[in-house]
């Protein structure tokens, strides 16, 4: 699956509210949420109108609304990490749909309360959103339980990379090497993979792989020691 990125996938941007591609099967709707400039995510398949939700942050209610009014049905929730500004909306969220929640083993404690709901990703693992393929990607750095979902042309990057600049690695969990690793991994994904980040802090709410590459001056630190003097 790895080695087919970059299928004709083009980021059209609908005013400043949202932005979607549609890919061969694979249904992106990006969501400007909450009051800190966070975007959550609808992840589907266009053919079986299943989907995800990715980050509920805040704003449960409309997330739900936009995929209904979109036609699709919400299979899981999938979480990049468990700060609050980003999983706010999970509970109000599980509510109104009984599904399963998706957060990296390291960072599953945090709902140590809904166990029977959660399931524990690792690095690896492969996920599905009807035919649309998903792998984990552990990118530990913001911090310890990171990732980062790679789909065929898209990746969503939660708060380690965002649009010319990364996440903060000086809280609570956070460890700079390791985001300097989790940089370094990501930055050998296709370059015309569309990065979806957590936070619309950028410029322009999506990028690419490549465009990071060549701009984000995190990304471009060759050692971990230049990266730590940033
Ligand atoms: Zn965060």
């Amino acid at each position: 699956m790895l080695g087919h990125f970059d299928a004709g996938v083009k980021p059209l941007h609908l005013g400043d509210r949202y932005a979607y591609h549609d890919t061969v099967t694979a249904w992106i709707k990006q969501l400007p949420v909450g009051p800190m400039a966070n975007f959550a995510y609808l992840l589907g398949d266009s053919a079986d109108k299943g989907c995800v939700v990715i980050d509920p942050g805040w704003e449960g209610e409309r997330i739900l609304q936009v995929g209904t009014d979109n036609g699709y049905n919400i299979e899981a929730i999938w979480l990049t990490h468990t700060h609050f500004d980003h999983i706010g909306a999970v509970e109000p969220l599980l509510e109104k749909v009984d599904v399963p929640l998706l957060v990296h083993e390291l960072e599953a404690c945090t709902f140590a309360h809904l166990k029977d709901l959660v399931r524990c990703t690792r690095d690896g693992d492969p996920l599905q959103v009807g035919t649309v393929g998903v792998q984990c990607l552990h990118t530990p750095g913001h911090t310890p339980g990171g990732q980062c979902f790679v789909g065929e042309g898209f990746v969503f990057t939660g708060d380690t990379l965002f649009v010319d600049s990364i996440g903060r690695t000086d809280l609570p969990g956070s460890d700079p090497e390791q985001m300097f690793s989790s940089l370094k991994r990501l930055s050998h994904l296709p370059p015309g993979t569309v990065v979806y980040s957590g936070h619309n802090y950028g410029r322009e709410p999506t990028t690419t792989i490549g465009e990071q590459v060549k701009r984000n001056p995190y990304m471009q630190c060759r050692t971990v020691g230049e990266f730590l003097r940033r």
